[in-house]
């Protein structure tokens, strides 16, 4: 099931980006609000005033998680504040996830995954 505002338009502009290699967001122009996941309305304000904005792709790791499972190494889930201003889910490649630490520097990068853009995030080797 889907929300009412992540349905339809705004989540196939935001994969269009994606495939073509760029981290889009919203800006709501009422109340400034950086948005994320692409929706129809401002979740802050409740404005349908969203504006399309690319990410510069630098972010912060905000929370992270080493998940395991069998016969694979050990992938990490984390939560990545953006340096616009929003925050998304996501994976960190090129570090252990064992290793991933909060407030690490972190860039986005698109894999493609069954046929699908997927944001990561790349952290510095060490
Ligand atoms: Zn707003």
């Amino acid at each position: 099931m889907r929300g009412p505002g992540e349905s339809g338009a705004p989540a196939a502009v935001y994969r269009d980006h994606l495939r073509q290699g760029r981290l889009a967001y919203q800006r709501c122009t009422d109340c400034s609000s950086a948005v994320f996941y692409p929706r129809v309305l401002c979740p802050v304000c409740g404005s349908g005033a969203l504006e399309w904005r690319e990410s510069a792709g630098w972010g912060t790791v905000y929370a992270t998680t080493a998940v395991h499972s069998r016969n694979r190494e050990p992938r990490s889930v984390v939560l990545v504040d953006l340096d616009e201003g929003f925050r998304m889910m996501s994976r960190v490649e090129g570090v252990p996830a064992e290793e991933v630490e909060i407030g690490a520097r972190v860039r986005f990068e698109v894999r493609l995954e069954g046929g699908e853009p997927v944001a990561v995030f790349r952290g510095e080797e060490r």
